[in-house]
């Protein structure tokens, strides 16, 4: 699980930089533009350098050469209008941003970020000047831009401006591991009023929302229905990196010919998109297939392609699969040296990237809990781990020169930390046997009592505040009477899959009665809480009882406090989110109500 986590983690970067082209494609390119410019222009080179501009925008993606090809004739053209200037600048921005040269694309766009002829220049420079941010690390100044572009949303009346601010919004708590408020803002999303590029690069935003988090299962059907989406609004770039994540969890599956049946299915048309980070991120996978298969040969090969392509582009994640490939295989080869210096290289650039994910929570002020710091040591162990094999193999080599001392000193130290890490692991099983409910993998009662008192601490200490979810289902007794305790047990495991699919990794779930939960939620107001509880509550009515033999209906009470009125007391907390659950079961059960403080 905690590798599947880490290649998550990896994508998503690579996902921000097609939501920057997505910002490109769609708004300039209606007819409407093209009206207004035929209305307000008699002169015939004018109108062709607008209509040229709008055809450029429109294939800026599917024909990157073309593009800028074109773009270059354009720029020899003498302007006179000001829209067609801002327009251009536009387009050469995004000619940089494509090329991956970051560092010119803010210095263009500045005349285009405060004031334009067109409010529409300002939102898609404002759209691309975060995205650029991002990529670059700067993140005090991509969350500015955010901010400006997140309160113009009431402003934005065209449906599709405000989808791609939205789809920006979206993007952005991917980055930020708020897979929560991704899948919240997708809600506002009118599919109907928008292109199907825009559709389709919505979704895949949403679907990797699902797939970063680690205990999410995205269907195959699912998965297929986007990349059907996108292939018909002819959108090669997403579609191919939803096959990416495919083709990883089939890895992750040990399924290497079915991994490999999509490479060479689909190869060719992942080379003529021209995109070296999702050519290089799907030639690492395939060669991590073929070194499973043991061909190293074939691997070596494919692994380094995809180094090379990596390195053409740069601030690049598919860097970290072409040397986790390359070292794997070196490895395998015993080539000891050679595997160390790509496991370093790898290192070094994912720990640029976790870096950079650092500054980026801190700008955002985002809570980490206790359990995500542990989960990062372990990793930590069991990276380190790797390196001390490798050094010893090293060593073992040059013992022939009689260093024997050396090898003694990197044993010595190798076993410590086995042992350290195999009781780490021992002790995590049955820590895990003690703390979760078995039925539905959620913390116990015991176990989210501990969890909460120590988020609670942490929260009182930084004053940030905590939100309390409390429900209870309604009516279940009769559910057991009626089908069975078994199907009663089914549906309890459904309603936890349904919520915990809206939840942060910080949030605490725990099931602390028969059909009771409690979702504790640090750093978040009440306000949030009661809307993340609506979204629950409708997400346990939409569960389908047709999977199961009987058809019946689900639903629970909500009872939501916060730390704002009721303080950082987790009984007082309890006890207030349960007086406001019974309220909902009084007012007619299936209801999510707030605990108000009653009048003295
Ligand atoms: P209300 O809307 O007032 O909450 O009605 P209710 O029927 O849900 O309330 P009550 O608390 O009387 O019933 C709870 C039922 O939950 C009793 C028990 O049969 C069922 N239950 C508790 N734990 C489990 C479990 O682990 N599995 C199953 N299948 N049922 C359980
Ligand atoms: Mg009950
Ligand atoms: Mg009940």
């Amino acid at each position: 699980m905690k590798c599947v986590r880490a290649e998550r983690v990896r994508i998503f970067l690579t996902n921000l930089i097609f939501i920057l082209l997505a910002s490109t494609t769609v708004a300039f390119a209606s007819e409407q533009y093209l009206n207004t410019s035929e209305d307000d222009s008699g002169d015939q080179q004018h109108l062709t350098i607008r209509q040229q501009l709008l055809k450029l925008d429109k294939i800026k993606l599917e024909d990157q050469p073309r593009f800028k090809a074109e773009l270059a004739k354009i720029k020899l053209l003498p302007l006179s209008q000001t829209a067609d200037i801002e327009y251009l600048t536009l387009l050469t921005a995004y000619e940089h941003a494509l090329q991956g040269q970051y560092d010119k694309v803010l210095p263009t766009l500045i005349p285009l970020l405060d004031s334009t002829e067109n409010a529409e220049h300002i939102i898609r420079a404002r759209i691309l000047a975060v995205n650029v941010s991002l990529l670059s690390n700067n993140h005090t100044l991509a969350f500015s831009y955010f901010d400006k572009l997140v309160n113009s949303i009431p402003s934005i009346s065209d449906p599709e401006l405000l989808a791609q601010v939205i789809a920006l919004a979206m993007f952005t708590y991917n980055q930020l591991e708020r897979f929560d408020l991704t899948l919240l803002y997708e809600r506002y999303i009118n599919y109907q009023a928008i292109p199907a590029k825009l559709a389709c690069r919505i979704r895949v935003t949403a679907l990797d929302a699902k797939y970063l988090q680690p205990d999410i299962a995205v269907s195959e059907t699912e998965s297929l229905e986007v990349i059907n989406l996108c292939i018909e609004a002819r959108e090669t770039i997403p579609a191919n990196l939803v096959r990416t994540e495919q083709m990883r969890d089939l890895i992750n599956n040990n399924d290497t010919d079915t991994t490999l049946a999509i490479y060479n299915q689909h190869i060719k048309e992942i080379e003529q998109t021209n995109y070296p980070i999702l050519i290089s991120r799907v030639k690492s996978l395939a060669a991590l297939a073929y070194y499973q298969n043991e061909n190293y040969h074939q691997a070596l090969q494919l692994a380094n392609d995809a180094l090379q392509l990596a390195q053409s582009s740069p601030n690049n994640i598919a860097l970290v699969e072409a040397y986790d490939a390359l070292y794997k295989i070196s490895k395998a080869e015993q080539k000891y040296q050679m595997a160390l210096s790509y496991l370093e290289k790898k290192h070094e650039i994912e720990n640029e990237f976790n870096a950079g994910k650092a500054s980026q929570q801190a700008a955002y002020h985002t809570v980490r809990s206790e359990i995500e710091l542990k989960n990062q040591r372990i990793n930590l162990l069991d990276r380190d781990n790797e390196l001390l094999f490798l050094q010893q193999s090293i060593y073992q080599e040059e013992a022939k020169n009689s260093r024997l001392w050396l090898i003694l000193v990197a044993l010595l130290g190798f076993i410590t930390l086995i042992l350290a890490y195999r009781g780490l692991t021992g002790r995590k099983r049955f820590k895990l046997m003690a703390e979760y409910d078995h039925l539905t993998g959620i913390s116990n009662r015991y176990h989210f009592n501990n969890q909460a008192k120590q988020a609670l601490k942490y929260c009182q200490a930084k004053r940030v505040p905590v939100a309390l979810i409390l429900f209870d289902l309604d009516h279940f007794k009769a559910i057991n009477d009626q089908f069975g305790h078994a199907t009663g047990d089914w549906a309890l495991q459904q309603i936890v899959q349904a919520c915990k699919q809206f939840m942060r990794s910080n949030d605490i779930f725990g099931r602390i009665g028969g059909e009771e939960f409690v979702i504790m939620m640090p750093g978040c107001e009440l306000d949030k809480a009661t809307l993340l509880a609506e979204i629950c509550r409708d997400a346990i009515v939409s569960i389908e009882s047709s999977s199961n033999e009987h058809q019946f209906s689900l639903s629970a009470s909500f009872g939501v406090s916060g730390s704002e009125l009721s303080g950082y007391d987790l009984k007082q907390l309890l006890a207030d989110a349960d007086k406001a659950m019974y309220q909902a079961k009084a007012k007619g059960r299936n209801l999510v109500v707030e605990y108000q403080q009653s009048e003295p």
